[in-house]
């Protein structure tokens, strides 16, 4: 596996980006169990803004180049845009029907194989898209890529020796200190910085900034390796899980009623 590495002290970082509904406002079609995603706003994955200012910051720190990529329809140059307004210098769109319907292994493969072509000491991720929510295009992108992976990461440093980062990396029960040779990729989780928002010059900027666009045909793959064909996992149907209904309040006023009514409730539900 040939990994393509800058090898000079300046850093070159991609930073893939989805474009995700703002779920908040998206609303399951009761009929067709399909996400009704007309008239939501979209926007950069929370997470992948973390992703960016990380990039962003290394860059400052000690010099470089970050590419923010996404795969992903027409509208999804928008997220790009966003991420060059606040630092990115270039951008690449992976935008092609035949990429259409991936599931994260088909994204992670589309993804990798540009990557491929690119020099880099680091990828950042972000920890998960907040619509798809699997977490699991990163971890696949390392492993198709062949290089060390460092997930849920809360706070980053390039080691003196400018080949190491150590990073903290969330657990259940805390945190883990790990430190790994680059090239590598991370996910980034919340917590790992406090994004900037772009400012006028930045979204001025932006629209001027190289943006290349690929399609499939750019790739050296078989067409079946993508989008809805390339992937093992189809979704058949979406639906909300069901409402709790409310449990019972007990309203009465004498503490000793009350807690008679209590285990009449509970003897009831066979739970005493
Ligand atoms: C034409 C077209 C239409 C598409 N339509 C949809 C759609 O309707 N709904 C949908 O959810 N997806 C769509 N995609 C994108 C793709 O199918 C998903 O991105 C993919 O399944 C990711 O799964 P996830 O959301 O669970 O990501 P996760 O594994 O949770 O994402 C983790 C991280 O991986 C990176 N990442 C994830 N997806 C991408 C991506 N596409 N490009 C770059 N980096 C990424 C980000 O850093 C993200 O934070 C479309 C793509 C194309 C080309």
């Amino acid at each position: 596996m040939s990994v393509i590495q800058s090898g000079a002290s300046l850093m070159k970082i991609i930073v893939p980006v989805k474009q995700v509904p703002e779920v908040a406002e998206v609303e399951v079609d009761p009929e067709t169990g399909t996400l009704i995603r007309e008239g939501v706003p979209s926007i950069l994955n929370p997470f992948d803004e973390y992703a960016v200012e990380e990039a962003i910051k290394l860059k400052e720190e000690h010099g470089g180049e970050v590419t923010i990529l996404t795969m992903g329809p027409p509208q999804a140059k928008d997220a790009l845009y966003k991420a060059l307004a606040m630092g990115g210098d270039k951008a690449v769109h992976m935008t092609d029907m035949k990429f259409a319907g991936a599931d994260t292994w088909a994204t992670a493969f589309t993804l990798a194989q540009q990557i491929k072509k690119m020099e880099y000491d680091m990828i950042i991720c972000g920890k998960q898209a907040i619509d798809g929510d699997t977490a699991q295009v990163g971890p696949e992108l390392a492993e198709l890529l062949g290089i060390p992976q460092i997930c849920y990461v809360r706070h980053l440093e390039i080691d003196e020796n400018g080949k190491h980062v150590i990073a903290h990396r969330g657990t259940d029960e805390g945190y883990e200190v790990v430190r790994a040779k680059m090239p590598l990729l991370i996910t980034a989780d919340k917590g790992l910085n406090e994004p900037r928002l772009p400012n006028i010059m930045g979204i001025m900027k932006a629209k001027k900034k190289p943006l290349e666009e690929v399609c499939a045909d750019d790739l050296d793959v078989d067409e079946d390796e993508l989008g809805l064909s390339g992937s093992p996992t189809q979704v058949r149907k979406v639906y909300p899980p069901e409402k709790k209904k409310g449990g019972i309040k007990i309203e009465a006023e004498d503490p000793k009623e009350a807690a008679r009514q209590l285990v009449e409730f509970l003897a009831k539900k066979g739970a005493i």
